[in-house]
């Protein structure tokens, strides 16, 4: 594809995402959704190896997990690339900071900023990549960022984007309106800070605790018009914190290996990309307020994702919004499933988070790990009374519950390596229970 026929065609999905795919009611979103996963699946027999010979019914089809498809890769693309040859390719292009490498025809291949030892890759065509440009810069583009761009007598759109790999996936958007810059995590972050601030972007993206570590940088004093955030799960106070910094608040993007599942609305609402993937709901409370997302995306060519159950633990929002969008909308990202701990019953990561913001003192950065069946605390400005707080405040947590951790153990602060994605809770082991 030539740049121009590239440009041409993000505008036309830009357009479709942003004007065309609309719907009056929820009703008509969800009986053209029908229609689109029913014409997917019938393609999906022929295109990808895993499914063929089937007559694909979605709910005949058992959920597949991550390990199932790591399982499958090569059966789930249509060019049977394995799992090995894309990994090799990504790492490589990891070690040597060098994104650009495609595997062939126009393939490229990405990594996931997963935790170690679990870093997801996935394969985009050329044609998911326009796609995905412009679904996405109409997804995040306010309309003040939207006039910028169209104006030709302005300079370009400047976008910072802060992440520990940089993709062709990426570079997609860039052009003669869109300049934009790569920051590469793995740099120490004084200097990036001094570069930002000389760019001084309008749009900056960046991971949720990025953006947090930035606003504590009295130096940098750049007013971007849009701040959003990606990779993390983006925490209430860090949110306040980069309002008061940057001036407006931060919008969350969540775009995972797996394809864009969702981003918020101009109301502020985090609505799920449903104009483009069916997201069906697996509950993990009685109160139906909690679930793991089963996707099937019905707009992707270049890998199936179908009844592809995340890790992630999202919130319900059962009220709507007001925006015009029909699609569902969720509270929040909770996290992942590790993410959950378990001390003989469940103990979500936002009830944990809620104890922590309600301690009376100032505890900057801090880290909770369950091990076995510890649980382990850093704090990074520790003292002797931040740590009688926290240990009064984790106790008084437990004992009003029916789970209690063995032992709370304080233990030093370190930094979590700049190439992993930062996860403030994490169950690092545990004793083996039956859920
Ligand atoms: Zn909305």
């Amino acid at each position: 594809m030539s740049a121009m026929g590239e440009s041409l065609s993000i505008l036309w999905h830009f357009v479709l995402a942003k004007w065309l795919r609309r719907f009056r009611t929820r009703k008509q979103l969800m009986a053209w959704q029908r229609r689109k996963l029913d014409a997917f699946l019938r393609k999906a027999v022929r295109t990808f190896p895993y499914y063929g010979g089937h007559n694909l019914r979605l709910q005949d089809l058992p959920p597949m997990d991550k390990q199932g498809y790591r399982e499958n890769f090569e059966m789930l693309n249509p060019w049977g690339i394995s799992l090995e040859e894309a990994e090799e390719l990504a790492l490589r292009a990891e070690r040597e900071r060098d994104f650009s490498p495609e595997l062939r025809d126009g393939i490229t291949v990405g990594l996931s900023s997963g935790t170690s030892g679990k870093r997801g890759v996935f394969l985009v065509s050329r044609d998911d990549r326009v796609r995905w440009a412009g679904i996405m810069l109409a997804r995040t583009l306010s309309n003040a960022s939207l006039r910028h761009l169209i104006n030709p007598w302005r300079p370009a759109l400047k976008i910072a984007f802060f992440l520990r790999a940089n993709s062709n996936l990426y570079r997609t958007i860039a052009s003669r309106r869109v300049d934009f810059r790569y920051f590469d995590l793995l740099r120490d972050l004084g200097n990036l800070m001094s570069e930002l601030q000389g760019y001084a972007p309008d749009i900056l993206i960046a991971p949720a605790s990025v953006l947090a570590e930035l606003t504590r940088m009295d130096a940098l004093s750049i007013q971007p018009r849009q701040v959003i955030s990606v990779a993390e799960v983006l925490e209430h106070p860090d949110a306040v914190a980069i309002e008061a910094k940057f001036g407006g608040r931060p919008a969350n993007l969540y775009q995972a290996t797996e394809g864009f599942l969702a981003s918020t609305c101009n109301e502020g609402k985090l609505h799920l990309n449903e104009e483009f993937m069916g997201v069906e709901r697996e509950w993990l409370d009685h109160s139906r307020t909690r679930f793991h997302p089963v996707i099937t995306d019905f707009s992707r060519s270049s890998q199936a994702f179908i009844r592809y159950r995340l890790d992630d633990v999202l919130v319900a929002d059962e009220e709507g919004c007001s925006c015009g969008r029909v699609s569902s909308t969720i509270l929040r990202i909770e996290g992942r499933s590790d993410e959950v701990l378990w001390f003989g019953g469940a103990v979500f990561p936002d009830v944990l988070r809620q104890v922590f913001y309600a301690m009376p003192v100032d505890l900057g950065p801090y880290r909770l790990e369950q091990h076995g069946n510890a649980l382990h605390v850093m704090i990074r400005n520790s003292s002797p009374e931040i740590e009688s707080e926290v240990a009064a405040g984790l106790q008084r947590f437990f004992n009003q519950r029916d789970c209690q951790p063995a032992e709370i153990r304080f233990v030093p602060w370190t930094d979590q390596p700049a190439g992993e994605k930062q996860r403030r809770i994490r169950q690092v082991t545990r004793e083996s229970f039956s859920i």
